[in-house]
């Protein structure tokens, strides 16, 4: 029986997956998405919807994060995919923090990149129930955008199917990719087979199906993060995405100030630096605002072990940090989650043929929500110019 064939056949529908169905798309390329499950539920749409290069290490990582800023930004204006440009704050909470946000600052202007310093009372101003008795200053930067991460996949895929004539299969389960003959084999759990010149597989945490062996025997660990989100909030309002001077002390960004290395990670609470927890804020549409996050990590192969519940322990610890930073008119949480994500240990991203014309994306980490647009068009470009 004669099968379909594709360009290209992109295993996952996650934010790395679409964006380079996107991109290839664009090119004019015949391509088909599989995802397994009916909608895309995985960290893609299980995260803040932060999109900040000014978290990312300078150069390519950065530099894939501002492009994606121009790319969520030109499909917004064909399409709503929920991108909104209310930019980032970093909130310091105290004098070297205050540096690290100065250099910060000053390290993204050489470069073109621009954000304003601000003082203490012009962050109590444009922050609506911020706490005077933690901030000391902040660092704005007013070109980063947020998205709404529970709706902002299935809009692309929605945009990509109506305008770029995507083929999306939702509910199919890829099981095998092999390359025989001319061209990669595609077989789904159901039995469907499809054939293309080229197969990306973006399968986020997924290890145990396609290639496990070059997962297990990797760096690959998988992270779990605890969210929360609390019911609207009505005549209340806190622009864009805000971060604490814990993750000032986390981010990759801040790693290159001179004055990184005075950070005392002995300052950091011990349960906050137990469970990986640093807090940020981002208000919903609807004027809920998520709350997060804590890290734990096991190894690809063990990835299991981080079960499934929620610590309520960890969740606390959040809140209680949450409330020393912002005094909010109530603390309903209307909804818990955990989220999951992988990353490598030693290097920035999982990038390797798996066969021939099988290329295996994916352990973006912390970042895939702000770089992925732009480093998928790189890859598109290298694969098919
Ligand atoms: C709680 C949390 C908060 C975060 N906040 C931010 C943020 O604010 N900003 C930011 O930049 N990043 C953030 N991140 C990181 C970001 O969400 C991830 O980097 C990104 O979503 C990873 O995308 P992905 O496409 O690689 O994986 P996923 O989103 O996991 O997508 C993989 C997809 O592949 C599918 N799949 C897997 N195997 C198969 C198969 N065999 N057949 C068919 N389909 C398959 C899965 O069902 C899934 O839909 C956060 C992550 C988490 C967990």
């Amino acid at each position: 029986m004669a099968i379909q064939h594709f360009d290209l056949i992109i295993t996952g529908a996650g934010v790395l997956g679409c964006f380079h169905a996107y991109h290839a798309s664009m090119k004019g390329l015949k391509v088909l998405l599989l995802e397994k499950d009916f909608k895309p539920q995985e960290a893609s749409v299980r995260n803040f919807g932060q999109v900040v290069p000014s978290g990312m290490s300078q150069g390519k990582w950065q530099d894939y994060g501002r492009r994606s800023l121009e790319i969520y930004q030109s499909i917004q204006a064909k399409f709503d995919i929920t991108v909104r440009r209310h930019g980032t704050i970093y909130l310091a909470s105290d004098s070297t923090e205050m540096t690290l946000i100065e250099e910060l600052g000053a390290i993204n202007q050489k470069i073109g990149y621009s954000s304003t310093i601000y003082d203490k009372e012009t962050c109590l101003e444009k922050y609506q129930g911020l706490r005077a008795s933690y901030c000391t200053g902040g660092l704005f930067f007013e070109e980063e955008l947020t998205v709404e991460p529970t709706r902002m996949i299935h809009h692309l895929i929605a945009f990509m199917k109506e305008q770029l004539l995507l083929q999306y299969k939702p509910l199919s389960f890829v099981r095998s990719v092999v390359y025989k003959g001319d061209r990669c084999i595609v077989e789904t759990g159901s039995g469907e087979m499809f054939s293309s010149d080229h197969v990306l597989i973006c399968n986020g945490r997924d290890f145990k199906t396609l290639y496990p062996h070059l997962f297990y025997k990797s760096d690959i660990e998988i992270s779990k993060l605890q969210m929360m989100r609390t019911s609207p909030m009505n005549d209340f309002t806190l622009p864009g995405s805000v971060l604490s001077g814990l993750s000032i002390k986390r981010y990759e960004s801040f790693r290159e100030c001179p004055s990184y290395k005075k950070l005392d990670a002995s300052e950091i609470n011990e349960n906050c630096r137990k469970w990986g927890i640093h807090i940020l804020f981002k208000q919903a549409n609807d004027g809920s605002i998520i709350i997060g996050d804590s890290h734990e990590y096991a190894e690809a192969k063990n990835a299991d072990q981080l079960g499934y519940d929620i610590n309520q322990v960890i969740n606390d610890i959040i809140l209680h940090e949450a409330q020393r930073m912002f005094r909010f008119p109530h603390w309903n949480i209307a909804r818990q989650w955990n989220g999951y994500y992988s990353q490598r240990r030693g290097h920035d991203l999982f990038m390797e043929y798996a066969d021939k014309n099988v290329l295996i994306i994916t352990a973006i980490g912390g970042k895939g929500m702000t770089a992925s647009a732009g480093l998928a068009e790189a890859n598109i470009h290298k694969l098919f110019d």
